[in-house]
């Protein structure tokens, strides 16, 4: 027992795991206009004291940078020199996050193993949809368990297959590897719901299976409920700092670009890649199915960008004309729900490189032609809080866009 409290202390003394608050923290929005203006902001990217919320990806695009107290002085008296017009969007971020916190509790209202679309459902219940779908539907619907997080949940997605044949393209969706990116697990939830719930769209799955793993880091997610509603890592203890950014630690030019070796900055590529439990059990499934998969789908938030390889380098991949042919496709079909754009494009026409995404690893390792790391529409007052009246619309004619890419991968596979 003096041993367990002894322990208890050495680890309160390093990490703390008390809520954490975000008195003080600011919000910049900045429009680069300039090369160097966009360089200027992407050089701040891996100090742990900026935490940008939409990336500096394009001139003329809006960047939002959350800035510590002790170095908004310093920050704002460097935008200034450069001549560079910014505006503080939130002055206070933890009035904003308690605001939230307010009112998603109040919205709070599902039956067990049903799926809503008008809440964030937590990721227990998340599984209890898939664990109740896959017994409702069984023909279609098998359930995965693909590994298990740093913290012990199962990182649970389900196979969706209406036809028969061992031969079959797959298309395999993610959502939900960083943690405060609410709105993407409705999406894949949604696409789930349309799937197997939908009679009229039983065509979908009839030539193409489709596996889809609503929530990737389930840590991270579940502590942006109980603890830190803006978390973006895993949960994994470090010396200094709890967390590594999942889609940095992905090894395929792991630590080249964009990514941080620093414990306590928020794109912490992680000691080694691969170094995660959620990174590895999902690259256990592919290395399992990557001759079938034909299409991967990797959903965050937030800018509407539809991003594709390569994250690493500014160079083209092979098949890029395909890559933005289909983006504009699915673009199109989006936007004529209601009238969402979003930019398509590599690294190139998008001014900031990563290296270690999901999606790089995908084409480049697995061999998987078509990868997309789709960055959702914002909302909110954080651009990461959508209000839960604004689930249905996104997650609605985001689906629109799925279907264009089903056409796609059936046309060209089948
Ligand atoms: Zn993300």
């Amino acid at each position: 027992m003096r041993f367990i409290i002894f322990a208890l202390v050495c680890i309160g003394f390093v990490l703390t795991e008390e809520p954490f608050h975000y008195d003080g923290y600011k919000v910049y929005q900045i429009i680069p206009k300039t090369v160097d203006e966009a360089y200027y902001l992407r050089s701040l990217n891996e100090a742990p004291e900026f935490d940008f919320w939409a990336q500096p990806r394009a001139l003329n695009a809006t960047v939002t940078v959350m800035v510590s107290p002790g170095t908004q002085a310093s920050f704002e008296n460097d935008l200034l020199a450069k001549n560079m017009d910014f505006s503080v969007i939130i002055d206070d971020v933890e009035s904003t996050v308690q605001d939230e916190n307010f009112r998603q509790s109040r919205t709070r209202s599902v039956a067990r193993g049903s799926v809503s679309f008008t809440y964030f459902m937590r990721y227990d219940e998340i599984v209890s949809y898939l664990y109740t779908i896959a017994e409702a539907y069984p023909n279609i619907v098998q359930l995965l368990v693909i590994g298990q997080s740093y913290e012990g949940r199962d990182i649970v997605g389900v196979r969706i297959s209406g036809g028969s044949g061992t031969n079959r393209p797959e298309i395999l969706v993610d959502a939900g590897i960083h943690a405060r990116e609410w709105i993407a697990p409705p999406v894949a939830l949604y696409i789930i719901n349309q799937l197997v719930e939908n009679t009229a769209n039983g065509y979908l799955s009839q030539d193409v299976d489709w596996v889809i793993i609503p929530s990737l880091n389930p840590d991270g997610y579940e502590f942006t409920h109980t603890n830190t509603r803006l978390w973006r890592k895993t949960r994994t203890p470090n010396t200094s700092c709890y967390g590594v950014d999942p889609n940095r630690n992905f090894d395929y030019h792991w630590m080249l670009t964009g990514a941080s070796d620093n414990q306590c900055s928020e794109i912490y590529a992680g000691p080694t890649p691969f170094s995660e439990k959620e990174t590895q059990a999902l690259k256990d499934y592919l290395s399992a199915n990557e001759d079938r998969i034909k299409l991967y789908l990797t959903f965050h938030s937030y800018g509407n960008y539809l991003l594709y390889p390569w994250g690493y380098t500014s160079a083209l991949p092979d098949n890029n004309d395909e890559l933005y042919a289909l983006g504009v496709k699915v673009n199109n079909a989006i936007r004529a729900v209601s009238g969402t754009n979003y930019i398509i494009g590599t690294s190139t026409n998008v001014l900031y490189a990563a290296a270690g995404g999901s999606d790089d690893y995908v084409k480049g390792v697995n061999g998987v032609d078509l990868a997309y790391c789709i960055e959702l529409p914002g909302g909110g007052n954080t651009g990461f809080n959508p209000a839960a009246t604004s689930i249905w619309p996104i997650v609605q004619e985001t689906w629109e866009g799925v279907k264009a890419y089903h056409d796609y991968i059936k046309e060209k596979y089948v």
